[in-house]
């Protein structure tokens, strides 16, 4: 049950993780967007200023005045996905943590086939009569040692 609970949580984890790599992709693309945005807006005014140089009419205030609203409208937005991409990395911290503790965890495993690697060669050996002399494993049933034929008793 315990062990199910864990990997259910680790398994939220990952899928959150994901979900923030994922929401990280957007979020760039979106600051992308904007500013490109911004770009075209500020080419749309650089136009208007050489049109109306072009044509020796006043610039209109007002159109530029709007087009700087819209920039600074971008500019904001762009503010805010730049904060939510921080609290993310920040939280990206915590995932290099994680990745510390399934290293370990995966450690642990390696440690526990280990383990029954030794408890199965300590089966073995204790299957095994050591010979007293030569200290060769023989057979459990051997009544002389292979090796250095000392007799068993
Ligand atoms: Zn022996």
């Amino acid at each position: 049950m315990g062990i199910a609970n864990n990997f259910q949580d680790k398994l939220k984890k990952i899928s959150k993780q994901a979900k923030d790599t994922f929401d990280y992709a957007k979020m760039e693309i979106k600051i992308k967007s904007y500013g490109r945005e911004c770009k075209k807006r500020y080419t749309r005014m650089g136009m208007l200023v050489y049109e109306c140089r072009k044509k020796g009419s006043a610039v209109n205030g007002e159109e530029i005045e709007h087009i700087c609203r819209e920039i600074d409208k971008f500019k904001h937005k762009i503010k805010i996905i730049q904060r939510q991409m921080e609290e993310i990395k920040e939280k990206d911290c915590s995932v290099l943590d994680s990745d510390d503790c399934s290293k370990k965890e995966k450690n642990k495993v390696f440690l526990k086939k280990k383990d029954s690697n030794s408890k199965d060669m300590e089966k073995e050996a204790k299957l095994l009569k050591f010979c007293p002399k030569c200290d060769v494993g023989n057979e459990p049933d051997a009544e002389v040692c292979v090796k250095c034929g000392h007799k068993f008793e």
